[in-house]
Parts: C-alpha cells; sequence; structure tokens
C-alpha cells in the first residue's frame, strides 16, 4: 500500500501499512491492531504479530482537545527528533524511534509494553519507585549538560535552538499555564463550589501574583537555555522496577531547564496529595522524598559534571545557574500546580478523589502553588525544596 498523500489511520489500515513499511511482513496475515491512546492529540496503534509488536503515533487531522485551532501535523517530525535528542542525552530514556513518514505525519517506535505509566502506578496501583529520582535527575542533569551552552559548542546551540522552535505546541501552554490558569479568559476553567470565591480573590484578583505569573511566562518565551521535553509531568514517562522511560515529547523546545524540573515536581505534589487524601503514607514519603531529591541531585549531576566547559565564566557562575534554574523550578511548580486544578486539563490526581476529598486537595494545592510562585526566590538552593514540607505539615 503506498499513497502520496496523507490520510487518518485506522486499526485495520494501520495494520496493513505497519506491513507495507516492513514490520512483520513475514507474518501479514496474523497482524493485530488495536488503538490504544489516551491523549488529546494523536492516534496510538499497538501493532503485533502475537510475538513482536511496535506502537503507530500518527498526529490526527486536528487536536483531540480543541479542533478550534489547527495545529500543524508536523509535531509528529518534532517529536519523533526529540525522542532521538533525548536518546543520545541519556541513553535509552525514550522509546527507540524505528521510522518516521513525512507524508503520514506518524512514526513507528518501540512498544514499552513492559511499562506503566508513572501516574497510573501511582495512584491507581500504589507502587513507588525508590530508584526514580536518581533515574530522572540523571536525565534532567545531562540535559543541561549536553543541550545548554554550558556544555555544548555554542554554534551547534544555536543550530539546535532553530531545529525545535515549536510555536504552535508554546503557545498551547503559553496560553494554558499562564494565561488561562490566571485569567480565565476563555470562562472554561472550574474549581469545586466551595473554592470559587477563594480562586477568584486569590488569582483571578490577584495582582501580585499575575505579575509574577506574567514574569515566568516571558521566561517561558525568550530563555532558550536547554533543550526541554516541554510536559514533563507524571503521564509522559513509563516506569517498571528497572528504570524509566521519557515519552509524549511533541512540546519539546529550547527554553528555561526550570521549567521541566517544576512541572515534574509539580505532579509529584500532586501524586502526594492523593496519596495524603486517600491514606496512604508510604505513597506520601515517597513523594516527598522524591521531591526533596531531584534538585539535590540534579545540582550535583549537573553542576559538577566533567563534560561541563569549565571556561573563565562558566566556573564563576556555577552557582548562579543553579540558583535561577531551582528559582524557575519552584515558581513553573507552583503554575503547574495552579492551572491543573482551575483549568481544564486537570490533574486526575485530584479529580479522582471523593467530593468532600477533592475540594480540600484543590485548596491545598492552590495555596501551595501560590506559595511557589510567589516565593520562588527562597528556593534558590537545592535543600529549601525539602523544608517544603516541614513548613506545611502532611
Ligand atoms: P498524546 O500525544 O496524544 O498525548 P501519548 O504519546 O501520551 O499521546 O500516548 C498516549 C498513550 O499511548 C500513553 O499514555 C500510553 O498508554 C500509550 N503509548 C504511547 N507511546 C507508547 C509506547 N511507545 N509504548 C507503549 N505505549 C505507548
Ligand atoms: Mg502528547
Amino acid at each position: 500500500m503506498e499513497k502520496g498523500e496523507y490520510f487518518a489511520l485506522d486499526e485495520k489500515s494501520a495494520a496493513e501499512y505497519a506491513c507495507a513499511k516492513g514490520f512483520f511482513c513475514s507474518h501479514g496475515a496474523n497482524v493485530r491492531c488495536k488503538e490504544i491512546g489516551d491523549g488529546n492529540m494523536n492516534y496510538i496503534y499497538r501493532i503485533s504479530d502475537g510475538e513482536k509488536s511496535v506502537i503507530l503515533k500518527q498526529a490526527g487531522l486536528s487536536t483531540r482537545l480543541s479542533s478550534e485551532r489547527s495545529i500543524s501535523r508536523k509535531r509528529n517530525r518534532r517529536e519523533a527528533a526529540a525522542l532521538e535528542a533525548e536518546n543520545e542525552i541519556l541513553p535509552g530514556c525514550a522509546p527507540k524511534v524505528y521510522l518516521y513518514d513525512e507524508t503520514m505525519d506518524c512514526m513507528f517506535m518501540e512498544d514499552l509494553k513492559d511499562y506503566t505509566v508513572l501516574r497510573k502506578a501511582l495512584i491507581e496501583e500504589d507502587r513507588i519507585f525508590p530508584d526514580f529520582a536518581e533515574q530522572i535527575s540523571s536525565f534532567l542533569a545531562e540535559t543541561w549538560v549536553r543541550t545548554s551552552d554550558v556544555g555544548k559548542d555554542h554554534i551547534q546551540k544555536k543550530y539546535q535552538v532553530k531545529r525545535f522552535t515549536n510555536p504552535e505546541l508554546c503557545e498551547i501552554s503559553e496560553r494554558l499555564v499562564f494565561d488561562e490558569a490566571m485569567f480565565n479568559l476563555s470562562g472554561k476553567n472550574s474549581v469545586e463550589p466551595e473554592n470559587e470565591l477563594f480562586v477568584k480573590t486569590n488569582i483571578y484578583q490577584n495582582e501580585t501574583l499575575h505579575q509574577e505569573a506574567g514574569k515566568l511566562k516571558y521566561r517561558y518565551m525568550t530563555e532558550a537555555q536547554a533543550l526541554l521535553h516541554g510536559d514533563l509531568h507524571t503521564g509522559s514517562i513509563f516506569v517498571n522496577e528497572l528504570g524509566m522511560k521519557i515519552f509524549d515529547s511533541e512540546f519539546a523546545f529550547y527554553g528555561p531547564m526550570g521549567y521541566d524540573i517544576g512541572n515534574l515536581i509539580a505532579h509529584l505534589l500532586l501524586a502526594r496529595e492523593n496519596a495524603r487524601q486517600n491514606q496512604k503514607p508510604a505513597g506520601v514519603i515517597w513523594a516527598e522524598n522524591t521531591v526533596s531529591k531531584i534538585p539535590e541531585l540534579f545540582v550535583v549531576k549537573g553542576m559538577d559534571h566533567e563534560q561541563v566547559q569549565k571556561d573563565a565564566f562558566e566556573k564563576i557562575l556555577n552557582k548562579w545557574y543553579y540558583m535561577g534554574i531551582l528559582e524557575d523550578t519552584a515558581g513553573y511548580a507552583g503554575l503547574e500546580l495552579i492551572r491543573r486544578v482551575v483549568g481544564s486539563a486537570k490533574a486526575e490526581d485530584i479529580v479522582s478523589l471523593g467530593q468532600g476529598k477533592r475540594a480540600e486537595a484543590e485548596r491545598r494545592i492552590l495555596e501551595m502553588g501560590i506559595d511557589l510562585v510567589l516565593n520562588r526566590n527562597k528556593f534558590r538552593e537545592p535543600g529549601a525544596f525539602k523544608n517544603m514540607f516541614v513548613r506545611s505539615g502532611s
């Protein structure tokens, strides 16, 4: 089957297409295909011959989230490039990309069927992952070392910035993480009725908060520090007892390093709140330890790395770099917490709680989020994240 033009695959045509591309060609008759996507933007097919399997991800005609805006299907190419870049940053940390198809805006990649999405493993299966902070901090530190101006040839880095410029997907984050969360421009935000007045007073009418969120938005738009995943939450990470894999990298762009770290920390705080409300102390302790360890390990692994170019400026600025990154981390974590409560893309960790618990959890997360944004300059040392739990209690 050779077509010269894009068409949207379905389970039947995806199986045929995989065979046409040379996957399972000797087993054509036994090939099975199932759409397994739970995302908003794309279609994910698992194609298998009973022994081997691959994943086919195709960018849809419009995003599932919003058909008002069309987002170029070329996002699939950027995602394939980002997955490959992530595998270079830390080998094996993302699914292998087998083939990207320009015409069909799709890619074949490694089937991570032995892994579970971290969010699900935490909140549905009550599992914990003692090595996760070590694993993810290696990825974050290597990202800093290998993609920022500190570790990478400055000319090459600028070409990479150009290659990963991602206007449409960044616009989604600019709108949802910053604008909508602060101003409810589209009127689509919601919280439990008990929290409506709190949100109006402390978020929609809070000019100090708007100012700080605006500064963070501007940094997000202009501070091309390192190649970011761009959407690094617990739903973009696969885990099992042996390790972790990062996936769904279509939001990748060069931005402030603290945006990725902050996103991750926000979602670990959401998982912590879920565990707390459901009285699962092991989950609470794991989340707190992980949040505490990630900034510490990032600084140790990223700043002392032997590959970081120690030129005259970089030696002197080492501490200044990480202090800025950690301050950003706190600020972006705060904004992510707020938007995952008030905004349209709500955190499953909170939505899945029963009604009474949900309102309380929303309030606690919002208070934490506002504090992180407004007081982010108190998080310039790695140990500050640990203190957060001492201050707020659990
Ligand atoms: P979207 O970009 O639409 O959000 P995702 O990349 O998040 O899509 O994928 C949606 C779901 O498909 C994931 O949550 C996961 O369950 C499954 N999936 C995606 N990639 C793989 C993979 N390489 N191996 C196994 N399952 C995958
Ligand atoms: Mg996605």
